[in-house]
């Protein structure tokens, strides 16, 4: 088994709704066990600025699934959940990126670990920091809270779900 973190966020639609679809859309893969799912953050877009707020949420699971399958269901999800690719970085209403496989490093021309913008992103590193507090960056060695300490929080508000 391999422990992998996901960083699931979607800015169209019924936000939770579709969260919430796509967690339980992982619960369902096969040789995969959730193991933790963050509390839902509601942030400011990043990259492409001019775009409604963002839901994201981290989620840590166990799998016995290869880094290409795994991406794969995800990429499936996401299909099941309505999205259209229009613009990279652009609206969408869920997308599922892989954060970490194992200690992995690797980097194909679909996928690459650990995912190259995560550590200038608070929106991931804050719900990722509440479900894997001392985690390390495989590649460095500095904690992801060190990371975190560098960037500004201030567009990362914890979302209260209305279920
Ligand atoms: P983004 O998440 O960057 O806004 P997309 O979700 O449309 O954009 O993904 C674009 C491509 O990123 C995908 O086709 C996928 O193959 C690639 N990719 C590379 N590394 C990863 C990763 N760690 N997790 C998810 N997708 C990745
Ligand atoms: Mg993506």
């Amino acid at each position: 088994m391999t422990k992998v973190y996901l960083s699931l966020g979607s800015n169209m639609g019924d936000r939770q709704g579709y969260l919430q679809r796509a967690v339980e859309a992982l619960k369902q893969l096969t040789d995969t066990e959730v193991e933790a799912v963050s509390s839902y953050y509601e942030t400011a877009a990043w990259g492409l600025t001019d775009q409604a707020d963002f839901l994201n949420l981290t989620l840590a699971l166990e799998t016995q699934l290869p880094a290409e399958s795994l991406l794969s269901a995800c990429q499936a999800i996401e299909k099941d959940l309505d999205r259209v690719r229009h613009e990279h970085w652009g609206p969408r209403t869920v997308d599922i990126d892989i954060l970490l496989y194992g200690q992995e490093i690797w980097e194909t021309e679909h996928l690459i670990v650990p995912h190259p913008f995560m550590t200038q992103r608070a929106f991931v590193l804050v719900p990722l920091l509440e479900i894997a507090k001392d985690l390390v960056e495989p590649q460095t060695g500095q904690t992801y809270e060190n990371y975190l300490s560098q960037l500004d929080t201030n567009d990362v508000h914890k979302f209260v779900t209305s279920d």
